[in-house]
């Protein structure tokens, strides 16, 4: 049995594993999309690096796109098989995947026109909304912690990441070993999930890394820095922009402004959540209480409605109602998407803002390089929005803590829990100084076996056990070539007297051993 490692190598998104087990079934472990520098965004646009009709079965670790977002083009280029993931996963995939099949699109549209003018060929995108809507008639939801044979003798259990709302660490028992692919870990205490599955016992693990070398916050000092981030944006008189991934991060603030409203910790204020997939996502939120936390079911228990819901907080979900608030000067929160700046209406809000120095721009999630994102927070003074040029005179803020992602000490407190030392650790979702740090760090506390595996490299899974078993056969073979040349060499010593006879049984000695 052998891993791929087809993206998230070296890299954060992107995320793709490929196992080919002994027999040739072909298991594909999410179809990600590849975010951040145009390096990596042109990856999207080439062909597959495996013949998509040879997967046999997909797996999916959580809705994210950089882990779901290819699972369209996938399905087009000739995959036919099941993708199996949770029910909340397969519920936001069919919104998620539209909406990046709307953004390929229009993406498309913009460069055709560039190119069109240059009187160069035209591109066809990655995928369509069609595309998109089409292959969620592959998507087969399974619970947490149930046992599903997935291909005759192959069995998978879905387990809670913790990372957002259905989110799923992977087992797979393969070939009598047991395969762990950790999906991306979430951060413990996040607000309505439960905190990751701590697993003890794998033969190999697929891992994720992107805090590898970071340390979070405290749950209340997080909450206390966003109280003061808007008290001190409502005294400069200006707004608040929060860029917040629409799954999972925009619920987490919902939840937490609920609070900071509910003990009258910041003056009357109107809250918009300003974005469709973000809206959307947040009715299935409601939809899944099963999935809650203790502290999220006991609010629904006591509330008996849906928990994303407190005065002032108001939902735009048209584009008439998303411009209006262009207009509005201060003493409003804008919480837009996508969480990195690279798309969507964020886009509009931060072109009205940026400029001003009474605004506060506060970035509650991980910015990959070479997004909008990740340049403003890294100090531009100048940004490009929908191709002109906007100064950044707005306060740049950044809260860490409200990450979905577990950070070092929790990622190495994840591994120790393993009983026995898995055979290897292959660290993926990461970018390399992270990477590095968090191998030498587990290497060190857990003396584990780390590796950090690079795009495209395909590595054998042996346990030393088995290498063991193969070595001691190779050992017997050796000793059996031994006793025959020595048999030989009595024979060839007892004929001594003739030297024809000498050469020739030394030419088949040597055709033997060979
Ligand atoms: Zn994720
Ligand atoms: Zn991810």
């Amino acid at each position: 049995m052998k891993i791929t490692f087809y993206g998230a190598a070296e890299t954060v998104t992107g995320s793709c594993f490929k196992l080919t087990t002994d027999n040739g079934s072909n298991i594909l472990i999410d179809c990600g999309l590849f975010q951040g520098s145009r390096e990596l965004k042109e990856r999207n646009y080439g062909d597959f690096a495996f013949d998509p009709s040879e997967i046999d079965v997909v797996l999916l670790t959580h809705a994210h796109i950089d882990h779901s977002g290819l699972i369209p083009k996938l399905s087009n280029k000739g995959f036919q098989g099941k993708i199996f993931t949770t029910n909340v996963t397969k519920e936001l995939c069919s919104i998620m995947l539209p909406d990046s099949g709307h953004i390929q699109e229009m993406e498309v549209e913009r460069k055709n026109r560039k190119l069109a003018r240059a009187n160069k060929p035209l591109l066809d995108p990655i995928y369509t909304v069609e595309d998109a809507e089409k292959c969620m008639g592959q998507f087969v939801g399974v619970a947490y912690n149930t046992p599903v044979e997935i291909l005759p003798e192959i069995k998978t259990i879905f387990k809670d990441a913790g990372h957002i709302l259905g989110s799923a660490m992977i087992e797979l028992y393969v070939e009598g070993k047991k395969i762990l692919f950790s999906g991306d870990i979430g951060n413990n205490d996040q607000p309505i999930i439960n905190d990751p599955t701590i697993i003890d016992q794998a033969d190999f693990v697929i891992m994720e890394s992107t805090y590898g070398n970071r340390f979070h916050l405290e749950t209340e000092d997080k909450a206390t820095q966003l109280v003061q981030i808007i008290n001190k944006t409502i005294r400069k008189g200006g707004n608040l922009i929060i860029p917040a991934f629409a799954i999972e991060r925009t619920q987490d603030l919902i939840y937490h402004l609920k609070k900071i409203v509910n003990s009258d910790l910041i003056p009357k204020i109107d809250i918009y959540i300003d974005s469709p997939l973000a809206i959307r996502a947040t009715e299935i939120f409601c939809k899944y209480p099963d999935f809650y936390d203790e502290d999220a079911t006991k609010l629904k228990e006591e509330e008996n409605q849906c928990i994303f819901d407190f005065p002032g907080l108001k939902y735009t979900l048209s584009a008439d109602e998303s411009k209006a608030i262009n207009f509005l000067k201060n003493n409003n929160i804008i919480i837009s998407a996508s969480g990195m700046c690279d798309a969507g209406r964020i886009k509009h809000h931060l072109k009205h803002n940026l400029w001003k120095s009474q605004t506060t721009v506060l970035f509650v999630g991980y910015q990959a390089q070479g997004t909008l994102g990740r340049k403003i927070l890294d100090g531009e003074k100048v940004v490009r929005i929908h191709g002109e040029e906007v100064a950044v005179n707005a306060d740049i803020e950044n809260i860490e803590g409200f990450s979905a992602h577990a950070d070092q000490k929790a990622l190495v407190e994840w591994v120790q829990k393993f009983k026995d030392k898995p055979e290897k650790i292959f660290l993926v979702h990461g970018e390399p100084e992270g990477m590095q740090m968090l191998a030498k760090v587990i290497k060190d506390e857990t003396k584990n076996n780390v590796l950090i595996p690079k795009v495209g490299e395909t590595i054998e899974l042996i346990r030393s056990k088995e290498t063991v078993a193969e070595v001691s056969d190779f050992e017997k073979e050796i000793s059996k070539t031994f006793e025959l040349f020595e048999s030989k060499l009595q024979d060839i010593l007892n004929n001594s007297g003739n030297s024809t006879k000498i050469l020739e049984e030394l030419d088949k000695l040597k055709t033997k051993i060979k």
